[in-house]
């Protein structure tokens, strides 16, 4: 029976936001805990499943997560590792087979740009570790390092966006570490690095650019024999390291050669198609007065999802930006609704009753050049737990909590006909269950605003006759040259102008 050692350090860090996350952020799950997550649908839980069919002992030892966020402090990564060796150290003395990882890839902290990379490294230095396979799993929007591809032996990324397949990656990582242990075998990877960065709007795997560029992923792993895998890395802009953007990594047992050419076709397949790596949003006007028209020949029809990218609580942002909710007003768009964090606003609610108009404050705090907070009366309809069952257990979010969230205490209110739904937590919004928890339905209202980019479409495109992504201020805006990068390599399309 194999022994194989399991852990976890999860994050997304956004280092363009405002404040920072802390341990108060993570969630920590330690030793026997975390077999507890079994029959979930997060990549650990994928993980575990495929380890009991193979009837492996798994040694769990730490895993720590936290929603998207800001910059991350030292002292979250420094007390994971200590904890981290002090557990591995001991059960590496006993007899480990082999590692596995299962990471974000995009996890920034303030003294370390690669902490993915990084832990790796630092296991392989524990005694016992260099000698056994490292296999893992990790995000599609990993900004991919050398550490990475030279610390571990297999790493193998999602290849969908929504992350529908985030377990099953999880579960063919682990299939290909089954191999490893039966075949006796080490593969190694191979990373090639792309001069672009593609903003969150352009990393559905359905559209351009990611759809090609994982084809051709899919038929060069099925003509070489050698690679065990091949993973397209969308990247995440919002993270300023110098292994930011898109790249390509290939777990192999063949020749360095043969994998040089692989990506060098993928790399060129990219650069081919500059114009696809970009997006351009409408703006509030132009949508809005397309509403309105709508609107005054005989109302709206169907639900119209209003997708607001540059609050994309997925991709960090606080989720809390009001200009979508003042244009709905402004504009009296009929049966509206916007979910917002406002923990400050529910807990002044939570000393009322059903009914009450109460004078709310909504700030927009991760807005550079932020505007004033927003006053508006509202009435409260009524207040709730926020603690929901996953609807979709393939949904992105499952990939990022498994097959709970928990919103906080929440608030529904209302103000000149928009429901506005508060949360006290950020909740990216990739599960109807979300709605369907607090008593609203999603796909009654005419106009809803959607605080993502991609990863809300698995939940949303079903009920929506039409989705349209609007141009507001924002943190996760989708113009990359709107950030002040200071870390990122350069040349970097579309930063700079790339000759080809
Ligand atoms: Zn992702």
């Amino acid at each position: 029976m194999f022994r194989v050692l399991v852990f976890g350090l999860f994050h997304e860090t956004h280092c363009f936001l405002r404040g920072s996350t802390g341990l108060r952020d993570f969630e920590f799950m330690e030793g026997p805990a975390i077999l507890n997550v079994r029959g979930e649908s997060s990549p650990l839980g994928g993980f575990l499943e495929y380890a009991d069919q193979q009837g492996w002992d798994v040694v769990p030892t730490l895993f720590a997560t936290a929603v998207p966020g800001p910059m991350v402090e030292a002292e979250v990564f420094e007390h994971y590792w200590s904890r981290f060796e002090e557990i591995a150290t001991s059960c590496l003395a006993t007899g480990v087979d082999a590692i596995f990882a299962i990471l974000h890839g995009a996890f920034v902290c303030s003294h370390q740009c690669d902490v993915d990379g990084e832990v790796l490294r630092r296991i392989r230095s524990l005694p016992g570790a260099l000698s056994i396979p490292m296999f893992g799993v990790y995000d599609l929007h990993a900004n991919y390092s050398q550490s990475m591809a030279m610390n571990a032996d297999c790493l193998v990324g999602y290849r969908e966006n929504p992350h529908t397949d985030a377990r099953e990656s999880a579960m063919r990582a682990a299939a290909l570490l089954s191999r490893a242990l039966s075949d006796r075998k080490r593969p190694r990877q191979v990373l090639k690095q792309v001069p672009v960065l593609l903003p969150p709007t352009a990393t559905a795997s359905r559209a351009q650019p990611m759809k090609r560029l994982l084809e051709l992923a899919r038929s060069l792993e099925k003509k070489h024999s050698s690679f065990w895998a091949m993973n397209v890395n969308a990247g995440f802009a919002y993270a300023d390291t110098p292994d930011t953007g898109l790249s390509f990594s290939i777990v192999t047992d063949g020749d360095e050669d043969e994998a040089q050419k692989a990506l060098n076709q993928l790399t060129e397949l990219a650069m081919e198609h500059l114009e696809d790596c970009t997006s351009v949003l409408e703006s509030m006007e132009q949508v809005f007065h397309r509403l309105m028209g709508m609107q005054r020949s005989g109302g709206i029809p169907g639900l119209t999802v209003l997708v607001e990218p540059s609050d994309n609580i997925g991709a960090g942002a606080p989720g809390n930006g009001t200009a979508l909710l003042q244009a709905m007003v402004e504009y009296e768009i009929a049966n509206g609704a916007i979910c917002l964090w406002a923990p400050m606003a529910v807990k002044l609610l939570s000393k009322h009753q059903p009914g009450d108009v109460v004078l709310l404050e909504f700030e927009s705090s991760g807005v550079k050049n932020n505007d004033l907070p927003l006053f508006i009366e509202c009435k409260l309809l009524r207040l709730c737990d926020g603690l929901f069952e996953i609807e979709d257990k393939q949904s992105h979010l499952a990939s990022m909590s498994g097959d709970h969230f928990n919103m906080g205490q929440c608030a529904i209110v209302t103000h000149r006909g928009v429901v506005i739904f508060l949360t006290s937590n950020r909740t990216p919004p990739m599960d109807l269950g979300q709605w369907r928890h607090v008593g609203l339905a999603p796909e009654k209202f005419s106009v809803l605003v959607v605080k993502a980019a991609v990863a809300h479409r698995k939940a949303y495109d079903p009920i929506a006759a039409r989705q349209i992504w609007v141009d507001t201020p924002g943190p996760c805006s989708s113009n990359l040259k709107s950030f002040a990068y200071k870390k990122i390599r350069r040349p970097m399309f579309p930063l700079d102008d790339i000759v080809r």
